[in-house]
């Protein structure tokens, strides 16, 4: 009888449970090894797919192999799969003519995607977002919005509370077991090429731990989500948000199942309207129009260098070592992604990929570079959220203008300028925000092609107003975060 083949992306339920066959895992050295991934995200990998091999029982073979091509090849019976996380595994897939299956792991299918985007070039999320609500009925009444509006944006833009924490009760966490200490021993004697460092487990890797992790945070958490989604706080790294992309990356919970639960929380009069309506967003807006876009804009896509961005990454930046960066927020961020592989939204986009859009960081590199040092990073989810929404790199096919700030932005909606050496105010002088700074270096090297976009067309008019612009330029090639 044919075997189902799960990647260690594929380990709930939804993609094993109508499959009456054996089921193939695999462990494969030369994955593990291809790249200098972080050695917590390898935990995870791990963990996972031993947690589900223990949970299947006779059910399931684990294979330890050289490669996928040996571990299917030496198997020796014939076996299907679930349409994979990437183009190059669904190659593989192919190669190997093991019969690719669709994949139950998003809420919309791929054919009704491509019905959606029929001739489009251009993709706003909003206008996707709104009809998914409408097509799955989530947050929906006779068609029209619950509350009377589709979005809630403005009501959940607030800047940090002047407390150091959100004062939020705390997310759920995993009791690591005898699996994550098997794990732990065999990652260290593999000694592979890994980044970051190594810690207590922070995330859901078993079904049943995802099922803890979501009650936990639609009952004490999803209350306070939305306010402060956009604010950062550097002593409360998790804020109000869901830490839940581990578990849905990696399969084991539904796309629907989550936001269904806050939805009922919403109708329980447990959560406001603009939080749950903010959180299903992310999940049934955001998540699936770039898993969708991943494959529809197809490899090119991942190539695009609009701003002929071909700065290679610092080494501090690719190793994690952030020790003797002055610039507090780029220092907290990159000490949360070292030491968790997790650091959330507005540090991903206003500060990592802001820098690396001013320094002019090659897309595609740092595209491999959150793949490999976050968590939750698989090839799927970068290409939309890294060349796109955080490098502009594809000049404007998901976003219609650049998600540039200075440090004016970063103030107002973090805590860090206080504690940091740079002044944010500052655009010149040794004190100089490398944000504000970098922000008007940006687009004074860019406005000739930002011209055309009339949405940067008053921070364009703001450049020409620069009576220090000569110095701005002069300094840029000294600007730096140390
Ligand atoms: C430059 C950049 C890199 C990113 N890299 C990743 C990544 O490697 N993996 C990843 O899952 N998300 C990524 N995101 C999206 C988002 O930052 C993370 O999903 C989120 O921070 C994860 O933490 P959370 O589970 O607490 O999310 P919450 O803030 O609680 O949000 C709820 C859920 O919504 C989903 N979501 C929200 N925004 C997005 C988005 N833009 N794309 C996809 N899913 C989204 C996630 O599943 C998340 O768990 C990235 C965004 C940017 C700008
Ligand atoms: S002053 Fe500039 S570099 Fe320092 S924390 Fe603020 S925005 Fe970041």
């Amino acid at each position: 009888m044919t075997a189902l083949l799960l990647f260690g992306d594929q380990l709930g339920p939804h993609f094993h449970a109508g499959h009456s066959g054996e089921i193939l895992l695999v462990e494969s050295a030369a994955a593990l090894r291809r790249k200098p991934y972080h050695r917590q995200k390898l935990h995870l990998v791990l963990s996972g797919i031993r947690h589900l091999a223990a949970e299947l029982g006779d059910r399931a073979t684990l294979v330890r192999a050289g490669t996928y091509a040996e571990a299917i090849r030496d198997f020796g019976r014939p076996v299907v799969a679930h349409q994979p996380g990437s183009l190059a595994a669904e190659g593989l897939l192919r190669r190997l003519g093991v019969e690719v299956l669709p994949t139950p792991a998003f809420a919309l299918g791929r054919e009704e995607f491509t019905e959606w985007a029929g001739d489009r070039t251009t993709f706003l999320m909003e206008d996707f977002y709104r009809d998914q609500r409408r097509r799955f009925g989530v947050l929906v009444d006779g068609g029209d919005p619950v509350g009377g509006r589709w979005n809630h944006d403005v009501e959940n833009r607030e800047p940090p509370p002047r407390s150091p924490r959100l004062g939020v009760p705390e997310p759920w966490w995993p009791r690591e077991d005898d699996v994550d200490a098997a794990v732990r021993a065999d990652l260290d004697a593999l000694d592979l090429p890994t980044t970051g460092v190594d810690g207590p487990r922070w995330f859901a890797i078993t079904r049943q731990e995802a099922l803890a992790a979501l009650d936990v945070f639609v009952r004490d958490r999803l209350p306070h989500f939305g306010p402060h989604e956009d604010a950062v706080l550097r002593r409360d790294p998790t804020m109000a948000h869901s830490l839940l992309s581990v578990p849905l990356n990696h399969g084991l919970l539904h796309p629907l199942e989550v936001v269904r639960a806050a939805e009922r929380a919403y109708h329980a009069g447990d959560a406001p309207l603009a939080s749950v309506e903010g959180f299903v967003r992310q999940v049934l807006g955001w998540r699936e129009y770039v898993w969708h876009l991943y494959w529809h804009l197809g490899p090119e896509y991942r190539a695009r260098n609009e701003f002929g961005a071909t700065a290679p990454l610092p080494d501090w930046w690719r190793a994690l070592r952030p020790g003797g960066v002055r610039a507090a927020c780029v220092r907290t961020a990159l000490e949360g992604v070292r030491d968790h592989g997790w650091v959330h939204h507005i540090q991903r986009l206003m500060v990592l990929g802001n820098h690396a859009l001013q320094r002019g960081y090659d897309p595609a590199a740092l595209d491999d570079w959150f793949t490999t040092s976050f968590v939750d990073g698989f090839p799927w989810v970068m290409p939309v959220n890294v060349v796109g929404m955080s490098q502009h790199a594809d000049g404007g096919v998901i976003a219609t203008k650049p998600y540039l700030s200075g440090g004016a932005y970063l103030n107002r909606m973090t805590d860090h300028c206080g504690d940091c050496w740079f002044d944010p105010r500052k655009r010149t002088g040794d004190r100089a925000c490398p944000f504000t700074a970098g922000y008007w270096a940006w687009l004074d090297r860019h406005a000739p092609r930002l011209r055309g976009n009339h949405r940067m067309s008053r921070p364009l008019q703001g450049l020409q107003r620069l009576d220090d612009l000569d110095e701005v330029r002069a300094r840029e090639p000294h600007r730096d975060v140390f």
